[in-house]
């Protein structure tokens, strides 16, 4: 496995591996689990080159988040990295992505404002304008990102349209711990009884699921559902339980087709996210 540290590096290195097909990119901040994973798995089954990018941006963090304190361990990544079949890693440092403050910002409209944008101002213009550099530094063929941040999948879908990437996109499902907690490289901030209280952000989920299955169809009732259970979790403090439509995330009042439920919440230092996506046919209950 190569590790490349400089932008030539990496590009010197797809010049060569295009020659073998394919090149799947997989961009991470790195702390893997097995969410990441996952996703360098799915890619080493149909690329024969897989690159994984491990790159903590400045410019998705708010000034008062968590980008000093966010876990790092490029040691043990490059290990699992190398296991999981990837055949390159791209780790920049900070001056290398960003030799000088950016004056050009990638920003989806619109989809970055609804859910985490609402607390999150600039998180996703950070994300868009540093996932569009990663693609333009290593022009992979496939980028696999994960559904477990749903809201991030949905913009950078839209980017890649609306800029006219060549690539493909592939989503993977959420993996989750056996209790339905989604895995997050920031659920190490938790503590015993913050652990146990964050499976509350899979079961309303699960709650809300079920009462769309049984024939709920009012976006209200659904989000009182979710905000109710999460709110009666004492540890928890709730961001947002909402539903919203798919694939352009935009307020909807009555349920049909595929429709996101998303949920954030607090738990101690830990922020964490998760939702589901629930496909209502129009002559099925769900
Ligand atoms: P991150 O390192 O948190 O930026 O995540 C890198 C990629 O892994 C993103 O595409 C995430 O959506 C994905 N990812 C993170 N956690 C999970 C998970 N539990 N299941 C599936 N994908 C995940």
């Amino acid at each position: 496995m190569e590790v490349c540290q400089t932008i030539a590096e990496i590009r010197k290195y797809v010049g060569r591996a295009r020659e073998r097909g394919i090149v799947g990119l997989v961009p991470t901040m790195g702390f893997f689990h097995d969410g990441h994973l996952t996703l360098m798995r799915e890619a080493a089954k149909v690329c024969p080159t897989v690159v994984v990018s491990i790159f903590v941006n400045p410019l998705q963090f708010g000034p008062t988040e968590d980008f000093r304190d966010y876990p790092r361990q490029p040691e043990r990544d490059l290990a699992l990295a190398r296991e999981a079949g990837v055949h390159a890693v791209f780790m920049p440092d900070t001056a290398e992505m960003y030799p000088l403050p950016p004056a050009l910002f990638v920003q989806v409209e619109r989809m970055d404002e609804v859910l985490c944008g609402r607390s999150r101002p600039s998180h996703f213009r950070g994300v868009a304008t540093v996932v569009a550099k990663l693609f333009n530094v290593v022009a992979p063929d496939m980028a696999f990102f994960g559904q477990k941040d749903a809201q991030q999948l949905q913009i950078i879908r839209r980017m890649v349209r609306d800029l006219n990437f060549n690539l493909e996109l592939r989503a993977v499902p959420t993996v989750r711990d056996s209790d339905g907690l989604a895995l997050s490289s920031r659920n190490v901030y938790l503590d015993e009884k913050q652990r146990v209280a964050a499976t509350v952000l899979f079961r309303s989920l699960d709650r809300a699921q079920e009462a769309i299955r049984s024939g709920e169809r009012n976006r209200e009732a659904v989000e009182k559902l979710m905000t109710g259970m999460i709110s009666a979790e004492s540890v928890a403090q709730l961001d947002y339980a909402s539903v919203l439509s798919l694939p352009d995330l935009d307020p909807i009042e009555h349920l049909e087709g595929s429709v996101l439920l998303a949920v954030a919440a607090r738990f101690g230092r830990a922020r964490l996210i998760d939702n589901v996506i629930v496909k209502i046919g129009s002559d099925l209950k769900s």
